[in-house]
């Protein structure tokens, strides 16, 4: 599959763009922990540095010195086509006749192949196996029959089909486009004269920008001597922003297209406790994406909220480790749970989703080993029962624990005294106050594009 990734860009003639990007980067690191870059562009001239690791691991001071410009952009990535290629991290950048471009794409195309193929006929030759750089090209290419960058990407975005949040970094301007559906978030911010495009506001906060709006679905957004410009040819009216980024994605402190990420998450608990009135004397939540879900269920039932696990602060996330058997053990490394709050105790536990199930039997387990009573397992999502295409690491219907058994016997493999999950219904009033529609597509098999 893909990736789930973020980005971040930021045009500032004063400023220096690439510490910006750095500070973004730093926010955005929930959306992936495999590798990371920066471009940048000073006089023209593109600079870019990119490795394996953290944010905070591969660049330095002397690397961000050096990638002063007064354009940037960033990105973070977690992978699973190509594999960790080091060819793959992004920004893509190329130098072609009409200067120099970087691309940071979040996302994933579902037409990648049929373009790859149509390009190769025309002689393109493909250095990596990522979208992005097929976005890249067709943007070059695009360019060289219009007559600027932004309508470049314009006429690249009806081209592509699917999941893309784009950043694309032209010679003298900064664009951001979202593709028609709105599957990934992209919003922008400002500060001062300085404009900036992130995945999610957090990333505006970080770096003491104000939120200014999102980028509609289908939209392209550029910056040219400091104004912001916008093309809305490619809008629909039409939205599925993923489901997921309330649920489990993005970070809660961020709002996306109206929406507070917390206030999703509280009322997905509160729904719970609605469905689901459970006697027992503690709620906890697997961290860090069912800990607010949790405080929504508390809130809505009376029953006290408290920590159940201790995270171990210095791990990714379960969900994104490429290997099924380094996720299952990385689950007693990463959680701890916690004897003083669940020893003799009727627990319930709510955790974001419950996808392969895998890694569910040993946080019951490990609430067992801890002295709880008992432990009542519920999921603030609705049963995942069919994969995703628009960029999200799961592969095929086989792997999905709620595809694979009913309730009650995933209720008996994962050794608990009850099982509930967030009901369909109950998905229209997690998020309220977006502006856009939303895909559920892994829970409802209705898939928003072919
Ligand atoms: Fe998100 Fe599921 Fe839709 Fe994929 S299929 S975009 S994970 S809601």
């Amino acid at each position: 599959m893909n990736e789930e990734c973020g980005v971040f860009g930021i045009y500032d003639r004063g400023g220096n763009c690439a510490r910006s990007v750095y500070y973004g980067l730093y926010a955005l690191q929930h959306r992936g922990q495999e590798d990371c870059g920066i471009a940048a562009i000073n006089n023209l001239e593109l600079s870019c540095h990119k490795g394996p690791g953290l944010v905070g691991d591969v660049f330095s001071e002397r690397i961000l010195t050096e990638l002063a410009g007064t354009t940037a952009i960033g990105h973070v990535r977690y992978a699973t086509t190509g594999g960790l290629h080091r060819d793959n991290t992004q920004p893509l950048t190329l130098t072609y006749i009409k200067g120099s471009l970087a691309v940071a794409h979040n996302g994933r195309l579902i037409n990648s192949a049929e373009l790859k193929r149509e390009y190769e006929y025309k002689g393109a030759v493909f250095h990596t196996t990522t979208d992005s750089e097929i976005i890249a090209y067709i943007v070059a290419q695009a360019r060289l029959h219009s007559g600027s960058a932004e309508e470049a990407v314009n006429q690249a975005v009806k081209r592509l089909k699917g999941a893309f949040s784009l950043i694309v970094m032209s010679s003298r301007k900064l664009i951001a486009a979202r593709d028609p559906w709105g599957f990934r978030p992209l919003c922008i911010g400002r500060k001062g004269d300085a404009v900036i495009f992130a995945s999610e506001s957090c990333a505006l906060d970080s770096v003491e920008a104000t939120f200014v709006r999102d980028v509609e679905p289908g939209e392209v957004v550029w910056v040219f001597d400091g104004k912001l410009h916008s093309n809305k040819e490619n809008c629909t009216g039409k939205a599925s922003l993923c489901i997921f980024e309330h649920l489990y994605f993005a970070r809660p402190d961020s709002i996306i297209d109206g929406q507070s990420v917390y206030g999703a998450r509280l009322n997905a608990g509160r729904a719970l406790a609605r469905e689901y009135p459970i006697d027992a004397d503690v709620v906890v939540g697997v961290p860090d994406s069912g800990l607010v879900a949790a405080k929504g269920y508390s809130l809505a039932s009376g029953i006290p909220y408290n920590d159940g696990f201790i995270k171990n602060r210095y791990i990714g996330r379960t969900f994104i480790t490429p290997a099924q058997a380094t996720r299952e053990e990385e689950v007693k490394i990463k959680l701890n749970p916690l004897r003083a709050t669940v020893s003799g105790k009727r627990v319930i536990v709510i955790d974001d989703s419950i996808v392969r199930g895998t890694t569910l039997v040993q946080k019951t387990g490990l609430l067992r080993e801890a002295g709880a009573r008992e432990v009542h397992v519920l999921s603030a999502s609705p049963k995942y029962i069919s994969p995703c295409y628009y960029g999200t690491d799961i592969p095929t219907k086989e792997v999905l624990f709620a595809y694979n058994y009913s309730t009650e016997e995933m209720r008996k493999i994962i050794g608990a005294d009850s099982l509930g999950f967030l009901p369909l219904k109950d998905l229209a009033i997690v998020a309220p106050d977006s502006k856009c529609g939303f895909c559920d597509a892994c829970f409802t098999e209705n898939y928003p594009v072919e």
